[in-house]
Parts: C-alpha cells; sequence; structure tokens
C-alpha cells in the first residue's frame, strides 16, 4: 500500500492551500496531492477573486498570484428596479482566469514538497489508523477538497445537497467587458435571486456569465443565456467557451464528522449565498484543512471547531439575508442603500466576498428602507433577530 502522511483529493484552491499548509506546519510530511486532470486545466469560474484571498495567500509566504490578475477597483450592483450602487470597492478585487490561478497554487504546493499525481478517487474506506482511496492509495489523513460533486463528501454519507442550497451558473468569455474598471454585476427579477455579471480578463475582453440561486430555477442552457442576453446586451460570450457548473452554497446541512477525513472548500459546501463566491472559502478552508489534518484521528472534530469558529457566526449571517433576497423590495432596499452610503457598500461587500458580519448601523439604514411586509414576514420566520 502507497501510504502517505497526507492525501488530498482535488487540486483546486481548497486542496492545493490544504496541501501547502500542512507542509508549512510539517516540512518533510509525505503530502499527495491528487487530481482528476491535469493542470493547468480550466474551471468554470467568475475569475473573481476578492482582495481578502490575497492576504490569506500572503500570509502563507504564495507570492506572484496577483499579478497574474488584473486589479478592478470599482464595483457596480444594479436592481431590476432601477437602483444602481456604483463605487470603489473597501479594496481593489482582482480577476485572475482560473487555468493561472490554479496551476501557480498548484507549482507552490509542488514546490514545497507535494507530490501531485494525476488520479480520479472512486472510493475511500475506513481502515482504522488509515483511508484507503481505491484500494491503492492510503493516508493517514485524507482532505476531502474534490469540488460541487465531492466524492468524499458522498463517502462520508453527506446528503445530497437541497435544490435549494445550489445554485447554477454558466460562464463564458466575451470579447469586450461592460466596464474595463468595474466588476458589473446585473441582478435579475424572478421567484430566485439571480445575477449577469461582467468581469473584465487581462488582457482586454471579459468573463461573463448569468448564475440562479435555486437549482430547480435554472432552466435549460438556453435559457440561462437568454437570461444574460437579457441583461448585459453586448456581452456576447464565444460559445466555445461557455460551461455550467453547480455551486453548493453554505446554508446546506453541515458535514464534517470525526476521523481522520476532512471536508474543504465546495465538498464543504462552502460558497457565499449572497454572491456565489467561493474561492475565498476555498483558500480559507483549506488553510484549517492543512493544520487540521496533522491532528490524526482528531482531525475531523478539530475541523468542524475550525469552521464554526471562523465561518459559523458570517455563514448565519448571510444565510439570514439569503433568505430575506427572495423578498421583493429587498434588494431595492439594500442596494439603493449602499448607492447612498459608504458604511452599506463596505458592508455587503464584506459579506459578499469575504467574512464580514451584518453591522447594526448598516441594518437600520436598509431597514429604513424596506417595506413592512418584508420585515413582519422576516421576523416571523426567524422568530427574532440574527445572531
Ligand atoms: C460559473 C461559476 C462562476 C463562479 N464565479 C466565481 C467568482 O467569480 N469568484 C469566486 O470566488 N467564486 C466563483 N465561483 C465559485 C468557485 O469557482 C468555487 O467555489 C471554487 O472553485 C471552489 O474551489 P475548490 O478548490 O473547493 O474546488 P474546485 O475549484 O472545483 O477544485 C476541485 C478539484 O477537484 C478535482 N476533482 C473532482 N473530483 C475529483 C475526484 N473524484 N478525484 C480527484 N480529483 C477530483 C477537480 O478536477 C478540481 O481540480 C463560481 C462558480 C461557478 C460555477
Amino acid at each position: 500500500m502507497d501510504t502517505h502522511d497526507l492525501v488530498v483529493v482535488g487540486a483546486g484552491p481548497a486542496g492545493a492551500v490544504a496541501a501547502l499548509h500542512a507542509l508549512a506546519l510539517r516540512p518533510g510530511a509525505s503530502v499527495l496531492l491528487l487530481d482528476a486532470r491535469d493542470f493547468p486545466r480550466d474551471k468554470t469560474c467568475g475569475d473573481g477573486v476578492a482582495a481578502e484571498v490575497f492576504d490569506l495567500l500572503d500570509d502563507l509566504g504564495v507570492t506572484g498570484v496577483r499579478e497574474l490578475g488584473l486589479e478592478v477597483p470599482m464595483l457596480r450592483l444594479r436592481t431590476p428596479g432601477g437602483r444602481v450602487a456604483h463605487r470603489a470597492a473597501p479594496r481593489p478585487n482582482r480577476v485572475v482566469p482560473r487555468r493561472w490561478f490554479d496551476a501557480a497554487l498548484v507549482d507552490a504546493a509542488v514546490h514545497a514538497g507535494a507530490e501531485l499525481r494525476r488520479h480520479r478517487v472512486r472510493e475511500l474506506t475506513d481502515d482504522g489508523d488509515r483511508i484507503v482511496l481505491d484500494g491503492t492509495l492510503a493516508g493517514r489523513a485524507v482532505v476531502g477538497a474534490d469540488g460541487a460533486h465531492s466524492v468524499v463528501r458522498r463517502a462520508l454519507g453527506g446528503p445530497a445537497p437541497r435544490p435549494a442550497d445550489t445554485a447554477v451558473a454558466i460562464r463564458g468569455y466575451a470579447p469586450v467587458a461592460a466596464d474595463a474598471e468595474t466588476l458589473t454585476i446585473e441582478f435579475a427579477a424572478g421567484p430566485h435571486p439571480a445575477y449577469a455579471w461582467s468581469f473584465p480578463v487581462p488582457g482586454g475582453g471579459a468573463n461573463v456569465g448569468y448564475g440562479v440561486f435555486h437549482r430547480d430555477g435554472a432552466g435549460s442552457r438556453a435559457e440561462l443565456l437568454a437570461r444574460l442576453a437579457a441583461l448585459l446586451p453586448g456581452q456576447v460570450p464565444d460559445p466555445a467557451t461557455l460551461r455550467a457548473h453547480h455551486l453548493p452554497l453554505s446554508t446546506s446541512p453541515r458535514v464534517q464528522p470525526d476521523g481522520r477525513v476532512l471536508l474543504a472548500g465546495d465538498a464543504a459546501a462552502a460558497v457565499n449565498p449572497l454572491t456565489g463566491e467561493g474561492i475565498f472559502d476555498a483558500v480559507a478552508s483549506g488553510l484549517l484543512a492543512g493544520r487540521n489534518a496533522l491532528r490524526g484521528a482528531g482531525a475531523g472534530a478539530a475541523q468542524r471547531a475550525s469552521m464554526e469558529r471562523a465561518f459559523g457566526r458570517h455563514q448565519r449571517h448571510v444565510g439570514a439575508l439569503a433568505r430575506l433576497a427572495v423578498r421583493p423590495g429587498f434588494l431595492d432596499a439594500a442596494i439603493g442603500a449602499a448607492a447612498a452610503h459608504r458604511t452599506v457598500f463596505d458592508c455587503a461587500v464584506r459579506l459578499g466576498l469575504g467574512r464580514g458580519t451584518v453591522s447594526p448601523a448598516a441594518l437600520a439604514l436598509v431597514a429604513g428602507r424596506l417595506p413592512s411586509a418584508v420585515i413582519r414576514a422576516h421576523r416571523r420566520a426567524r422568530g427574532g433577530a440574527v445572531r
């Protein structure tokens, strides 16, 4: 049996960062990084990378990734009701094509001592003091960072994500951006929150797409593209670059049992339910997994506690806001307040792209614009305020 201290399944941002952090804490550990595909590889994504991601990579000593992307200072949000907030983000975010971003993190992990191997994992069995993968490989700990359709999550008994906790999005590359200085977001009318985006990419053009925050509300590929065309006319993606994928939202039931198997990133259903942002959550949860994987049989329990400490309050706040966002009038109130008040805009960006929580001042400014029916319905549903 080919046995390692740590086997990481999936070499996206969550997996590469888990490998990197484990090696930073225990240089010389044998870390095997498995992926079903060769790198560099495309990943279906909007390529928007929050400023906070680079802070985490700086702390890990991974340099040069910022420079692969385009700095985009502005953010523009528009509701179907016509409210527009167009401001400089508290800190500039970046657009980094995932083909480059992910390959750079994998290179850093290999440079730190991880062994990268192409292998699609199909089966895990618990052998007591180690986890066996596909009958041939074993790890004293395993990090499942194998994305939205995680085999590792299923092996742990994680339930299939509910439609309401799964977003669906399609993306492609267009020859021009809606605005070369701005991350442009156009919200759609309809029963489920949804938006179209145009994010300028390095070298010109844009990553454009459309996402719906409910699997059953997404419709066909043709319908997704029709809604993108209606919201962002002129942003026409090259058909050869179009790909759609699921996003497991952090409103999903938590899955992290005790034991030697840990989950990170999309496999842990860490995607922000307000924005579909998942790279920050993948990197942050990958960092925790890399540290906790070194705890042997206590790894799973340590990861569960770390995830709650790091994300619990944030996820409760964005979950409550995601429930409010389905009510007519909420988005207009929130974006209207963000247009009028810098403090609301900055709070919204931190909630949507990082680990922010709702500030009482921002909440009061949004609530002042809410139709009273929305407030009453939310109080009834929650039985009180969010903690
Ligand atoms: C259309 C779309 C747009 C998005 N836009 C943004 C955005 O602009 N900004 C943002 O922050 N987030 C965005 N997201 C979310 C973001 O892409 C994910 O949250 C992020 O990629 C999660 O990283 P990860 O490392 O957990 O998983 P992934 O990046 O999915 O990596 C998982 C890896 O596991 C490998 N793998 C899968 N199964 C196996 C297996 N059985 N064995 C071995 N390897 C396996 C895959 O090949 C892959 O390399 C978007 C998502 C979609 C679908």
